[in-house]
């Protein structure tokens, strides 16, 4: 006899990071795992060291002063945010919280891999629904969803395809569950986004329970992240804004001290830099323009992006391999998609100016030769 976890638990594919090393190679370039191309913004870095003297002290397990911050900043109720240890806890919790053994989640099939490894520790089944055009298919989701689906998911932007959803189809998908299912938007890339009529899921989170047209709304779910756009993967800092019965929920499930001291005060650190911000989001606008650019006149198909990542598609898996494996001989760390079911594309992070125009020469190399 030996201890044995729960059976779901054994059918999780253990979550495989974007690598960050190559044997032999001294200088890499990491553009694997879509982290800020800066670093992090320099009054974070301030705040983590002046933290350093108080470490002693618990952190404040209410999280006032954040959530007062990013409420300040987003025009949110900061008694309706609930913040993570990264927004990767949050998700886990909504999942842990919501779903379970003899439960459904409906995901799209090349959308964020945390629900399905996720939903699996908590025993739902994951139905993955087929994309149109490596896009989620609103249509598709809602036929996908039976009288055991509790929990569906959309990133949007979606990471790794990169695509975006209108408003429109968004609250489509609302329009169209039950009120008895939580829809979870993911909106890890929303600080990335350039068109006009994008909300990240704030409308949605607010309609929570009210009525159009006679028709109750169900319950949606915003989560965010500082690992993007803010340059602080490292500290592990995320957040939702939820309507007040999740957020109650949250708060019985969580741990007390789920956020550290550092990373709270780098996260309030991150939000009063709005110049560096600014800028960190011109600098992705222009040079993923560049990158898809100048992968588009290689030879090679970039799937439209609206994050700091693009997703190349070489055609083949063998030929994205080939592609990985020049860019490795560079130095140059992409991702491979195998995982998502996308083993004939390459996603590759926007990192600095330097960095786009080594993978795009190195990639237009590889074409050539
Ligand atoms: C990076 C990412 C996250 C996770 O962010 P953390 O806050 O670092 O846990 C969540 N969702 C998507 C779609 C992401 O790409």
């Amino acid at each position: 006899m030996t201890v044995m976890p729960r059976p779901s638990i054994l059918s999780v594919e253990p979550y495989v990071g974007g690598e960050s090393k190559i044997p032999g190679v001294n200088r890499i370039v990491k553009l694997s795992s879509n982290e800020g191309a800066f670093g992090p913004p320099p009054a974070a870095i301030a705040a983590i060291e002046a933290m350093a003297r108080d470490a002693h002290r618990y952190p404040d397990g209410g999280a006032k002063a954040l959530r007062e911050a990013i409420g300040a900043r987003f025009g949110l109720d900061p008694a309706r945010i609930v913040v993570g240890n990264g927004s990767d806890e949050l998700i886990s919790l909504l999942i842990l919280a919501y779903g379970g053994e003899g439960t459904e989640l409906v995901m799209s099939a090349h959308g964020f891999m945390m629900y399905d490894i996720t939903g699996r520790w908590a025993g739902c089944r994951i139905i993955k629904v087929p994309e149109r055009n490596l896009t989620a298919d609103i249509d598709g989701m809602l036929a996908a969803v039976g009288p055991r689906t509790r929990l569906v998911f959309l990133a949007n932007p979606n990471n790794p395809t990169g695509s975006i959803l209108p408003q429109s189809e968004v609250e489509r998908l609302r329009a169209g569950l039950r009120d008895d299912i939580l829809l979870v938007l993911d909106s890890a890339y929303a600080e990335y986004v350039t068109r006009p009529d994008y909300d990240a899921g704030a409308k949605l989170v607010d309609a929570s329970g009210t009525t159009i047209g006679g028709r109750a709304v169900g319950t949606t779910v915003m989560t965010r992240t500082f690992s993007k756009i803010f340059g602080l993967g490292g500290m592990r800092l995320g957040w939702c804004y939820a309507p007040a019965p999740v957020v109650d929920v949250l708060s019985r499930v969580r741990g007390p001290f789920n956020v550290n001291a550092a990373a709270m005060a780098a996260g309030i650190a991150a939000l009063g830099e709005t110049g560096w911000m600014q800028c960190a989001i011109e600098h992705n606008t222009l040079w993923r323009g560049r990158v898809v650019a100048a992968l588009e006149a290689a030879g090679i198909k970039v799937w439209p992006s609206e994050g700091n990542f693009v997703l190349a598609d070489f055609g083949t898996p063998a030929k994205a391999k080939a592609a990985d494996d020049a860019l490795k001989a560079r130095g140059l760390i992409v991702r491979a998609m195998g995982g998502y079911g996308l083993p004939q594309c390459l996603r590759i992070t926007i990192g600095t100016a330097e960095e786009c125009t080594m993978v795009t020469e190195a990639l237009t190399a590889f074409m050539h030769g």
